[in-house]
């Protein structure tokens, strides 16, 4: 039936192969690339996707030799003996009715070991190394690895293969003046820098025959050095030429200091790189890039800028994306909110990713689809995030669940956080919830602070407390100063503050408010026109302070941000920077009067005017309810912050919602 999203279920020949939607899972390292005896758990994964309706698959990079391996660990896909690990992953695919191809990715300079190549030895600026630089010979033998990778590939049942050749890796140095300065064949002029990835698309396609070649290009370098505009389109119309099946648009280098995903990126930001491709082209051409929504995917479709959209974490958030579009609900697709905490972020720090949203993600074998042996009557009280994914994945096993929230919507932290400027997407993953809730059958009843003695009466079978946490406060003599507020009344919109504001706390909601507070003060929303001035992205960087005076302190000593996220701290940090934001370490809070917060530093003492403090100092659990069923005789399950509020962290309160969930 024609709805309003259903071109993205138009199918799509691609090559050889014909796809049955437009949706493609984008690669994305699952951090299991290097554990074979793990493969059944990454065919699982992609075959949830596959079922799921996306159109077609394509793995976490596997490196063409041992040289080009992202890590320590090796990741290669080089040898006949590795064939039958790899029918793990593709055997569920296909039996679930899906394509998957094996992206080949050399890590060139960006390997996180001692021993990288790159055409010239030239360090990046995001890793330790120089790279040694590879001769003649062992760029030959580069190319012929490609080759034998993509055979096996098909030896082991994928469709096809796609070639690395954005970010920044090997093939991006080949190509980018900024990192080939070779002066013989393999450098030089555009020609001579474009021979090495032109030959391995040849190499590939002789090696695979009627196999799919997706080539994965530089939409947008992001770098000085890197390809212009003219250049890529020169380079896209060759790749084509060499036997290239579609392109798939990669944005900016890993070492580009321009956010390209994460949450402050506007939807689609970069669509138009894409565009142009696409119309140099006959070959189709898959956007990506912060776009997680069903109706950006379908705009971008319909308006012809691309023929098929590109998403790695929104089909980890849902793996079911494509297929709820298909019926016509993509009001159910569980957004992913571009956090990065446990994708990007658990990549980089050595573990599995998995999804925050969605801690199913991954991990699809630690829980149950089977309907439970008897349904229960489950009362879940507080609808954060912890208690959502409770209620969620309760009545998805056939129990039947009552959610309770004493404040007059879902969502706790979460809604707050919506309000954050880069955030915006936590408050459309509530309306995804709220729909979700309503499909499941959960009854939701805002507004009820319900009671021990109540609770008891209802004779539910399974009490489950995620009343979440309440903010810390400060403990300074002055303290209760009607001009000192905490973070959540300043989120919500139930204070505004002055024009002097000082920040207690250095934590992530520290800086997140005190970000709020700067774009506040400039009347400035991150409007896809502001993101390419603020990053100059078609120009020079336009910063803007805050009008309004920040500062931050925190009684620790070091540098504010240390415990944000790895992938996305540096850009609020860089934020807080241009918008001169103060930052006070190592102070202790002496008083609070009319001449303002009073600190004693290690060199000297400083009285800090101010017309609001906000208070970020933490939080603290929110279990009195817990405590008092517990004492009525009741038993009692405490999730989430309630449980432990030490670390706030909606990641481990959604998994252990989720999990409490499916087990009960
Ligand atoms: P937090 O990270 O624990 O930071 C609390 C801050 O308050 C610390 O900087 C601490 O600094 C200060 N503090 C603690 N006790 C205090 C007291 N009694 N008096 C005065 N200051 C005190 O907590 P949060 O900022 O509320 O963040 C909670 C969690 O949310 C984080 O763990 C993070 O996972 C998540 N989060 C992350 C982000 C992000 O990455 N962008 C954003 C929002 C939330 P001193 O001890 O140095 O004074
Ligand atoms: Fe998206 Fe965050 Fe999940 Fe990653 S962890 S897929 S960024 S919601």
């Amino acid at each position: 039936m024609a709805h309003a999203h259903s071109v993205l279920l138009d199918p799509i020949r691609v090559g050889s192969v014909t796809l049955a939607s437009r949706i493609v899972m984008g690669s994305m390292h699952t951090g299991l690339e290097c554990h074979p005896e793990r493969f059944d758990e990454l065919g699982r994964f992609y075959a949830e996707r596959a079922k799921g309706g996306a159109g077609m698959i394509v793995t976490g990079g596997f490196a063409p030799n041992f040289a080009g391996r992202m890590k320590n660990e090796p990741g290669t896909f080089e040898r006949p003996d590795q064939v039958a690990h790899h029918r793990k992953i593709t055997a569920p695919v296909r039996a679930a009715g899906g394509r998957i191809l094996l992206q080949i990715l050399h890590a060139g300079r960006y390997g996180y070991h001692p021993a990288v190549v790159a055409p010239s030895p030239i360090k990046s600026p995001i890793n330790r190394d120089v790279p040694a630089e590879l001769t003649s010979e062992q760029i030959e033998e580069t190319i012929a690895n490609y080759a034998t990778t993509a055979r096996l590939a098909i030896e082991a049942g994928y469709d096809g293969i796609e070639i690395m050749g954005s970010e920044g890796y090997l093939i991006s140095e080949f190509l980018a003046p900024r990192t080939n300065h070779r002066d013989d064949r393999w450098g030089g002029a555009l020609e001579d820098r474009a021979r090495f990835p032109l030959a391995v698309v040849r190499a590939v396609r002789a090696a695979i025959g009627e196999g799919v070649i997706s080539y994965r290009i530089s939409a947008l370098e992001l770098v000085e050095g890197g390809l212009t505009q003219e250049e890529t389109i020169w380079l896209a119309k060759e790749v084509e030429k060499a036997g290239a099946d579609c392109l798939s648009t990669g944005i900016g280098w890993h070492e580009a200091a321009v956010p390209t995903i994460a949450g402050p990126v506007p939807h689609a930001a970069f669509i138009e790189s894409t565009q142009r491709l696409k119309e140099a082209v006959l070959i189709p051409v898959t956007a990506s890039n912060r776009i997680n929504l069903p109706g950006d995917a379908a705009e971008i479709i319909k308006s012809g800028s691309a023929d098929l959209v590109s998403m790695a974490r929104p089909l980890l958030a849902d793996a079911e994306f494509a297929s709820k579009v298909g019926r016509g609900r993509p009001d159910l697709v569980n957004v992913c909110i571009a956090c990065n905490q446990a994708c990007l972020d658990h990549y980089f720090t050595d573990q599995v990713i998995t999804c925050l949203v969605n801690p199913r993600a991954a991990r699809e074998n630690e829980f149950s689809d089977a309907p439970a042996p008897a349904a229960k009557r489950v009362a879940v009280l507080g609808a954060g995030v912890a208690g959502i994914a409770a209620a969620l994945e309760a009545a998805r096993r056939g129990h039947h669940v009552t959610l309770f929230e004493a404040a007059s919507r879902i969502g706790g932290q979460f809604a707050l956080a919506a309000n954050i400027p880069g955030k915006e997407d936590y408050g459309l993953s509530l309306a995804s919830y709220e729909a979700q809730l309503a499909e499941g059958g959960v009854e939701i009843r805002t507004g009820v602070a319900v009671d021990a003695e109540t609770l008891k009466r209802s004779n539910f079978d399974e009490v489950i407390v995620s009343t979440g946490v309440a903010p810390r406060p400060i403990d300074i003599p002055g303290g209760d100063d009607p001009r000192v507020v905490g973070y959540s009344k300043i989120l919500d919109g139930s204070v505004t503050a002055g024009d002097r504001v000082i920040v207690i706390g250095g934590g992530g909601i520290g800086h997140d408010v005190a970000l709020f507070l700067a774009m506040e003060s400039n009347g400035r929303r991150q409007t896809r026109e502001v993101f390419f001035e603020r990053w100059g992205i078609n120009g020079k960087a336009k910063t803007h302070a805050a009008r309004r005076q920040i500062t931050m302190v925190k009684r620790s000593p070091g540098a504010f941000g240390r415990t944000l996220g790895k992938s996305t701290g540096w850009i609020l940090r860089q934020e807080l920077k241009d918008m001169k934001v103060r930052q006070i370490s190592d102070a202790r809070y002496v008083k609070i009067d009319a001449q303002g917060l009073h600190i004693a530093l290690p060199d000297r003492n400083e009285i800090l005017p101010f017309d609001t403090l906000v208070v970020c100092a933490g939080q603290e659990s929110e279990r009195r309810i817990a405590d008092t069923i517990a004492a009525n005789g009741q038993s009692v399950h405490v999730i989430g912050g309630a449980r432990l509020a030490g670390e706030l962290d909606a990641k481990r309160a959604i998994y252990e919602g989720a999990t409490l969930g499916n087990r009960i």
